[in-house]
């Protein structure tokens, strides 16, 4: 099952900004690496869905949608073991001071909205609007997800509309589907290399020193 971790104590009358014990790495260990990402969209759109299928292999019709949950799992990345966890919002994000927080505390953003709802593909440009302005950060790794690809005959949102979306915002366009499964691997593993390329660029530029992306300074490296 899943495990709880940092995300969990950013629920409802529990706002903190405790930080993250990274991965519960012991001391004087290299930490392994943990990717945070943070699933946002509409109500209905499939966040819950799409993370219990790539964390369970399964396909839940009812999960209840108010209930906001985090989870971890174990994953090998390009042939690197890391931790991936996954916060999956539910609306909670209503409340500024606990969306801002939670927003905060994401490495990578998976977008979601489904294509038989256009009015969840409208909602993405709130959603992006409002991560880029608490993470103040044009470049973070971010994917548009466009769910329910299976629904074809009730489609509202065509690809070509989200991609134009998307390359606006110069970001990633996938559909998937929950319940096919249909690129849902791709989808986090896809945003989990962003976070961690993002994860490396921050090393090199900054050389650790800080990491205010609004003062982030090139420096020219050779060595690949
Ligand atoms: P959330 O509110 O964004 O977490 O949405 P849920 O994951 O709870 O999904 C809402 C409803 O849409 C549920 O009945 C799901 O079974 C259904 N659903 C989610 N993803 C898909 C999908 O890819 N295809 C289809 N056909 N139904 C889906
Ligand atoms: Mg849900």
């Amino acid at each position: 099952m899943s495990e709880k971790n940092c995300f969990s104590k950013l629920n409802i009358g529990r706002v903190t900004s405790s930080s993250c014990n990274m991965a519960g790495a012991k001391k004087n260990s290299l930490p392994q690496a943990l990717h945070k990402v943070i699933m946002v969209g509409s109500g209905g759109v499939g966040k819950s869905a799409l993370t219990l299928q790539f964390m369970y292999d399964e396909f839940v019709e009812d999960y209840e949608p108010t209930k906001a949950d985090s989870y971890r799992k174990k994953v090998v990345l390009d042939a690197e073991e890391v931790q991936i966890d996954i916060l999956d919002t539910a609306g909670q994000e209503d409340y500024a001071a606990i969306r801002d927080n939670y927003f905060r505390s994401g490495e990578g953003f998976l977008c979601v909205f489904s294509i038989t709802e256009e009015d969840s593909f409208q909602a993405t440009q709130e959603f992006r609007e409002q991560i880029l302005r608490v993470k103040n950060d044009e470049h973070i790794p971010f994917l548009l997800v466009g769910n329910k690809a299976d629904l074809t005959d009730r489609r509202k949102v065509s690809a070509e509309e989200a991609q134009q979306r998307a390359n606006q915002w110069g970001v990633p366009y996938v559909e998937t589907s929950a319940k096919t499964r249909a690129n849902v691997d791709k989808v986090f593993f896809d945003l989990m290399r962003e976070i961690r390329s993002r994860k490396l660029e921050d090393t090199k530029t900054t050389n650790g020193k800080g990491k205010d992306p609004g003062k982030r300074i090139k420096i020219k490296c050779s060595i690949l």
